[in-house]
């Protein structure tokens, strides 16, 4: 069984985001969500769900009402071939008017108590593992939990509050982006004699003395896109921090 895990946010990542829902009958997964999970299942990835479920700590819905929802995406996964290994979520909120669940916690994201949970009881090795969320809080639990994270750059997220904690690893559009980025990630270079197997041309060597450069030479190019080729916008998380513009959007609070 492999260790290696992509935990997601449920939330706005893996489903549409409609605040505090837990009908099946309204819960959309999002643009590409099965074809990617199916495809890291393939590539030896468990896929655990960890969500933030404060509706319960707020009196919306019994803790119970999540017992269908995750039975609801089991079988939405279950349609592709791919097990959910694990679903996990937070039902506290400090504010919250059950008494309960009114508490500060240490599983509720940005926390990162869900994702050492999960590995803890399935023997996950959380540095060779993702998570993949919609918001800076998804990031800051990946982050301390050891994995790596990407964030899908969505609209969802609307304080853009960056700290090295929160920054992501890699940004995208949509969940099979995210699995693309994973596997290129986890795919070990080939070696030149792969290389020379499979027919590509190899790179040639290095002179052991670089020529000199004179004044008159161009400048050396270095390529500005890597194992994404034709984006444009490689691995946004990294560099190009998201435009001002989003600052200023006013959307419901996507961390119920
Ligand atoms: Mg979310
Ligand atoms: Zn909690």
């Amino acid at each position: 069984m492999s260790r290696k895990a992509v935990f997601l946010d449920k939330d706005g990542t893996l489903v549409e985001d409609v605040p505090y829902n837990v009908d099946p009958e309204q819960i959309r997964l999002t643009v590409g969500a099965l074809e990617a999970v199916r495809s890291l299942h393939l590539t030896d990835y468990q896929l655990f769900i960890i969500t933030n479920q404060s509706g319960v700590a707020r009196g919306y819905f019994p803790e119970t009402a999540l017992i269908t929802v995750e039975q609801h995406l089991r079988e939405l996964f279950q349609s592709v071939g791919v097990p959910l290994a694990g679903f996990y979520y937070c039902p506290h909120h400090p504010d919250g008017s059950v008494t309960h669940y009114a508490t500060h916690c240490n599983c509720r994201k940005p926390q990162p108590g869900l994702l050492l949970r999960a590995a803890s009881q399935h023997q996950i090795d959380l540095n060779q593992s993702w998570f993949i969320g919609d918001i800076l809080h998804d990031i800051q639990a990946g982050r301390q939990a050891g994995c790596r994270t990407i964030l899908l750059d969505n609209g969802n997220e609307t304080e853009w509050q960056l700290s090295p904690q929160r920054l992501p690893h890699h940004t995208v559009n949509n969940l099979i982006e995210a699995a693309n980025v994973i596997q290129a990630i986890a795919t070990p270079p080939q070696t030149d004699t792969q290389l020379q197997n499979n027919s590509v041309s190899p790179v040639p060597k290095t002179p052991e003395t670089p020529p000199m450069r004179s004044a008159s030479s161009p400048p050396t190019l270095i390529p500005s896109e890597g194992v994404w080729g034709k984006r444009s916008s490689p691995s946004r998380g990294f560099g190009g921090l998201p435009p001002n513009a989003r600052i200023t959007r006013n959307k419901p609070c996507s961390n119920p």
